[in-house]
């Protein structure tokens, strides 16, 4: 465990990315499946989708675009993508480097045919690996820490292309979930530590493998189970091999995937990422009750949680906030008219279910802590009497390294402020954070977990900020 004080971490100016991954082995339609599952998890990524698919011939096509998946592709492209095989990426990134050419799977020709690789979760020691490939004379096309993988398997002395994939894996420090072929092999794997999830789906004679579960629901693929922290395997033709493990680490899959990232309908780390939520605010209610009229959530992450307050609670459970679906995560505000639409463009109370009324908000997560002032605001003007602010997460005092996308310390209002400070800073009567033992203890079965934005306690060591590395790569 590397257990600094969380202040000797500095925060870069990283790009952070979000991420999901789909691939498929063994089907005509590789590439239309590979589009639907990532239509299923499009929330791992809005802002490019890609993906790359393998003829029979072992001849490699790739398509990527900015956007939603929907905008990235049409009909004509998808047929062009022919083969049983294909790899899809969908990703997010807030700073710098929004550009096509960090949009992944990364493709790039090697002694063994075609290599492609789509990548969700962050390397620690990138920038380490990156200046040693570079002083030995590598070029990158790419700022993302993805790019040192395919780097280091090219480069590998070792002689067949599973030695090559598993000497390359050996030297990742940080969060890996992957998927890459080399020709018509895919190789799959997650980090020893297993912090983004990653799924094995089967299709008839197919074989799928997902970061969520729902995109195999989506085209009705079976789940057979989830890919293991440190494990690897290959797929050919549908046919799954296991191959050599990575060195064991102590497994601490990513907890803020159960409490905001993930899909509710999704089952990861074994765990149905509804019921852990539900779990969360059943036990957020009995941690922070309050009297009032009713609770409702910050459609549609805090859906779940809102409920289990309500179960908890006994409250009414009220649609009092209306969610806008159609505002991306990069909407542009008009600024002109000096009023801020952030909040307003997403969100609008039902003011018949708020006026006079005392009410509780659930929300899964406080960040920076802008939405919900803008939220309160609302909700003030819709005639609420009385506001209780509900998190059902514990204050956020650490940025993630392993693949969230969050702001840096600065910003992060849990870092900063007391819990009494940030009420007062919303403008509610009350404000209950879930405790992080209460959270704990409603997956207990699930864990053990990487806590770390919550607790400062990095399960992976940073090496890149360790050796004083001003980073300069992407996370995927
Ligand atoms: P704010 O406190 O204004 O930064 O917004 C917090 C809300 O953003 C939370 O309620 C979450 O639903 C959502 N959220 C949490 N983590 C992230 C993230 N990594 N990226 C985008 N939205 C997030």
């Amino acid at each position: 465990m590397t257990r600094l004080p969380i202040a000797q971490y500095p925060d870069d100016d990283k790009p952070r990315d979000e991420c999901g991954i789909f691939a498929v082995s063994g089907s005509r339609a590789a590439a239309e499946l590979t589009f639907l599952g990532l239509y299923a998890l499009q929330h791992r990524g809005q802002e490019s989708a890609g993906i790359v698919a393998i003829d029979d011939e072992g001849e490699a096509r790739a398509h990527k675009g900015m956007g939603q998946v929907n905008e990235a592709f049409d009909d004509a492209t998808i047929r062009r993508l022919t083969g049983t095989v294909a790899l899809g990426h969908v990703r997010y990134s807030t700073q710098g480097s929004s550009s096509l050419r960090n949009a992944q799977p990364v493709l790039v020709n090697y002694r063994h045919g075609p290599m492609a690789l789509a990548h969700n979760g962050t390397l620690t020691n990138a920038v380490e690996i990156g200046e040693r490939l570079s002083d030995e004379g590598a070029i990158f096309q790419t700022d993302s820490d993805s790019e040192v993988v395919i780097h280091l398997i090219a480069r590998s002395r070792r002689d067949s292309p599973d030695q090559q994939v598993d000497d390359a894996l050996s030297q990742l420090v940080g969060a890996f979930s992957l998927v890459l072929c080399v020709g018509r092999t895919i190789y799959v794997a997650r980090d020893p530590r297993g912090f983004r999830p990653l799924v094995l789906g089967r299709l008839g004679d197919a074989a799928i493998v997902a970061s969520e579960t729902c995109a195999l629901d989506i085209i009705g693929a079976e789940y057979v189970r989830d890919v293991g922290p440190g494990e690897v395997l290959r797929i050919d033709d549908g046919v799954v091999t296991r191959l050599r493990p990575l060195e064991p680490a102590t497994p601490s899959p990513c907890l803020f995937e159960l409490v905001y990232f993930a899909r509710p309908d999704s089952r990861i780390w074994g765990c149905s990422v509804d019921r852990a939520r539900r779990a969360f605010g059943r036990q957020l209610a009995l941690e922070h009750p309050v009297e009032a009229d009713c609770v409702f959530s910050v459609p549609d992450s805090s859906n779940s949680a809102a409920l289990g307050y309500a179960e908890g609670s006994g409250l009414p459970f009220e649609l009092a906030l209306i969610r806008n679906h159609y505002v991306g995560r990069t909407f542009i505000h008009p600024t002109q008219t000096g009023r801020d639409f952030r909040v307003r463009v997403k969100y609008n109370p039902v003011a018949e279910l708020i006026d006079g009324k005392r009410v509780i908000v659930v929300d899964d997560s406080l960040v920076r802590g802008t939405t919900s002032r803008g939220l309160v605001a609302l909700l003030r003007e819709s005639g609420a009497r009385e506001i209780h602010f509900r998190v059902a997460s514990p204050p956020i005092i650490s940025p993630c390294y392993y693949g969230i996308d969050m702001p840096t310390r600065q910003e992060l209002i849990g870092a900063n402020h007391s819990v009494e400070e940030i009420g007062r800073h919303l403008g509610v009567e009350s404000l209950g954070y879930l405790s992080l033992e209460g959270m704990l203890s409603a997956v207990e079965e699930f864990g053990p977990f990487c806590d770390a934005c919550w607790t400062g306690n990095y399960p992976a060591p940073l090496v890149d900020f360790e050796h004083g590395f001003a980073s300069a790569t992407a996370g995927s």
